[in-house]
């Protein structure tokens, strides 16, 4: 037993390394780390020696999972995402510099007026000491009726916990619900904490590439054969970040047919909910037990700071979550939990139409300019494809933060690396000056 599993670590190390060079060897050829088709044809010779030795397929094919993401761990490497430019250009405003943030995405609106009475309330009504990890059981209960009136649907307080924003739900959900080896769906172009949790939890990621072309739109097919026995989760955030689209609904209708059909998790982070210009329909509405919705005061009421968000699903799952969040921190603040509590009641309507104008406007400006984009259907962005050769959206990013103005690369959703997304969180002035910036910088390059 000692020599075989000796020789197992001897092999990992001969592994990894072969695993260095190839990242190397991507990166000088300018291409994304994760290969879906080579890792499919190597899967299917892991599956082809189970059958011919004998070995559990299950078995075999996690621990083929957790190599594959071992590899991708040590190839993923200066990775730069709206995050990494959103540092530099706090640290370029610390030495002086004026920097127009469009890269990342939080509103410049500030929270609802009632937000700044209730932190004034917060003392005398005694929201002052350790509270249920799943947060207090009026706004619980606030919260599953706001919930029910919006998105058509019956949620209890039993349904709902309450989360550090919805990051931090979306770490849970995936750290209870899967194990290591298991797989999980992401589309991308997709928020790239999906992917990071996945990893941090020895989760495989499968990804689904949609393009520009195809409007964003996965195909059922494209879902279907990635499916298979360790498929747990498939991971849907519409209104999208980055690209602002919405499904059509008979193609989410089968999408969420077909996770029915397979027992998967349906993790849907609808944050940008508010912001969904079509018709848009809740996973909620589909009634399915293993359906995780994620939902947050960040973009909606403009609360980004106060770390505030939420998760609604059945209560069994929600069970699970709940003894996660306690070993992790007891409970979400109860002072910030009055204080989403109250702004429950402020109408947010006009941040809708904010949000809707100003990424009108952008897209506007962004078509002016040539830039090639399918018209967001919500959210806040606009994820564009730099049509000139060998485009760089990183090396971009990072040339036009010297010029003053702060955008994504591409490269943080996915392999889009010819991409930059544009964030239209600040007022029009602010916007058209950002947008100017990058329209000069644009026709300097062509
Ligand atoms: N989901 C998506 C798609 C996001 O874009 C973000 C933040 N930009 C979050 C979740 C995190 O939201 P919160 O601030 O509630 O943690």
């Amino acid at each position: 037993m000692d020599e075989v599993t000796l020789e197992m670590i001897k092999m990992l190390k001969t592994r990894t390394d072969i695993a260095k060079n190839i990242g190397e060897i991507k990166k000088n050829l300018g291409r994304g780390i994760t290969d879906e088709l080579r890792e499919t044809n190597l899967r299917e010779k892991v599956i082809s020696l189970c059958s011919n030795i004998g070995l559990e397929e299950s078995i075999a094919t996690k621990f083929f999972n957790f190599l594959l993401n071992e590899s991708i761990k040590v190839q993923s490497t200066n990775k730069q995402t709206h995050l990494s430019i959103f540092l530099k250009a706090k640290s370029l405003e610390q030495q002086g510099e004026k920097i127009i943030h469009m890269e990342v995405g939080e509103p410049d609106f500030l929270p609802p007026p009632i937000v700044k009475d209730a932190l004034g309330e917060i003392f005398d009504k005694g929201y002052l000491k350790y509270g249920q990890v799943r947060g207090i059981p009026i706004f619980r209960e606030r919260l599953a009726q706001h919930v029910s009136k919006k998105f058509d649907c019956k949620v209890t307080e039993e349904n709902i916990i309450v989360s550090p924003g919805a990051r931090f739900s979306i770490f849970t959900a995936i750290t209870t619900l899967l194990n290591p080896g298991d797989e999980m769906i992401i589309i991308e172009p997709a928020w790239p904490a999906y992917k990071d949790c996945a990893l941090n939890s020895g989760i495989k990621v499968r990804i689904i590439n949609t393009s520009i072309e195809e409007k964003w739109e996965p195909s059922l097919e494209q879902i279907e054969n990635t499916i298979n026995s360790n498929t747990k989760m498939i991971v849907l955030n519409y209104p999208n970040n980055p690209t602002g689209k919405v499904l059509p609904e008979k193609l989410q209708d089968s999408i969420t047919e077909l996770a029915i059909k397979n027992n998967l998790y349906v993790l849907s982070d609808e944050i940008y909910s508010e912001y969904a210009k079509n018709n848009w329909k809740s996973i909620l509405s589909y009634d399915y037990e293993k359906s995780i919705v994620t939902q947050s005061f960040s973009k909606s009421h403009a609360m980004t700071g106060f770390r505030i968000g939420y998760a609604i699903a059945n209560e069994k799952i929600i069970e699970k979550m709940a003894k996660f969040e306690a070993l992790c921190m007891t409970n979400v603040s109860e002072p910030i939990q009055y204080v989403a509590m109250r702004a429950l009641e402020a109408d947010t309507s006009k941040n809708t139409n904010t949000v809707q104008n100003r990424l009108d406007m952008v897209a506007r400006k962004a078509k002016e300019m040539g830039l090639d984009f399918v018209i967001p259907d919500g959210a806040m962005y606009v994820f564009a494809r730099v049509n000139q050769a060998g485009f760089d959206g990183t090396k971009f990013a990072n040339g036009v933060l010297e010029k003053g103005l702060a955008i994504a690369p591409g490269e943080g959703f996915g392999d889009y690396k010819n991409f930059i997304r544009i964030s239209a969180c600040q007022n029009e002035k602010i916007l058209i000056e950002g947008m100017n910036i990058l329209s000069n910088i644009m026709s300097e390059k062509q």
